[in-house]
């Protein structure tokens, strides 16, 4: 992270200035404070998945949200040349920072951040040590190396061909790691470790859409001058048809709001070790149809039943309205 995002950052991080800037921005969009209105396509896109769900974490996420949304204006200002200087404090006149800016200036950002990732590419050594202690190094995205404490581990990435595959079960044992399956690694990296072997890689860019009432915070896996990349890891087949339709819909959000023609879809499925790969044009008419589903979940509140195996594995079950 560079120091500006830093400083951006550091401005955010008061969560009581947030909530008081949240409830004023509201109010000036003659909202009541108690109006969702910040939302993340991802969340939105999970109405495919279970529309309580994505309701739900609307709703818990949405601090989240507009934080990103002020950091996001707040940074692109300074880096496009709007504002001179990063503010230091959050008072409401910060709320009218990146009103000016358009979707041309985000592709600006886009195509900087297009030439930071070919020379990021050229190096052939990722790593990074997470909030958990893990150190995790990933080499030609074959193997990763996960080193905590005294315990170095080795994962190969699971769509090599045998020839390959060989050559880093060599280069594992150089380096003294021990070589593990997906489930012996741990919980908390495994899918962020499998992301960096398999995802594609594509520049992206983050920013916010309104729609209705809302302001949509997006930010796709990859986004070219044509396509909207979306990449997923799902357990079986049997979850892939669910997440997919809640995929698809993320996608045509994203080209829908960024005006792309195509998008590409892959799923990984671990119980399989297949990639799927899905090429289509955007439907608009599903972007706004799922939108328009999700408002109106949020304004009519009615919860559909739901679908017993799902809830069987749903972090929200506990506190769900409608189970
Ligand atoms: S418990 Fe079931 S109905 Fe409720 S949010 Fe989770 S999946 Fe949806």
């Amino acid at each position: 992270m560079d120091i500006l995002e830093q400083k951006v950052k550091a401005l955010v991080s008061d969560k009581d200035a947030i909530y008081r800037l949240l409830t004023f921005e509201k109010n000036r969009r003659g909202l009541s404070s108690k109006e969702l209105v910040f939302v993340g396509t991802a969340i939105v896109a999970m109405y495919h998945w279970c529309p309580t769900k994505s309701y739900m974490l609307s709703r818990l996420n949405e601090l989240k949200y507009f934080t990103i949304y002020l950091q996001d204006r707040i940074l692109y200002s300074y880096s496009l040349g709007y504002i001179n200087e990063i503010p230091s404090k959050l008072k409401e006149k910060v709320l009218d920072i990146g009103n000016n800016i358009t979707l041309k200036d985000v592709e600006k950002i886009l195509k900087e951040k297009s030439v930071e990732l070919e020379e990021q590419l050229k190096d052939n050594i990722t790593s990074w040590t997470g909030e958990e202690g893990y150190k995790v190094t990933i080499i030609e995205r074959s193997l990763a190396i996960i080193h905590y404490g005294n315990i170095k581990l080795a994962y190969i990435n699971p769509t090599l061909k045998y020839g390959i595959r060989k050559k880093f079960e060599l280069k594992a044992k150089e380096l003294n790691a021990l070589i593990v399956d997906f489930d012996s690694l741990p919980p908390k990296i495994r899918g962020i470790v499998l992301e960096a072997m398999i995802k594609e890689k594509y520049p992206t860019v983050r920013w916010n859409f309104e729609w209705n009432k809302y302001v949509v915070v997006a930010e796709p896996d990859g986004l070219t001058e044509d396509i909207v990349y979306e990449f997923k890891t799902t357990k079986n087949m049997r979850t892939y048809g669910e997440i997919f339709k809640a995929a698809e819909a993320q996608a045509d959000i994203y080209g829908y709001f960024f005006r792309r023609k195509r998008k590409k879809i892959q799923t990984y499925i671990l119980s399989e070790n297949k990639l799927l790969t899905i090429n289509k044009n955007i439907n608009k008419g599903h972007a706004e149809e799922t939108l328009a589903s999700f408002l109106k979940i949020d304004k009519c509140r009615e919860f559909l039943k739901p679908e017993k195996w799902k809830c069987k594995i749903c972090e929200l079950r506990n506190k769900c309205p409608a189970v």
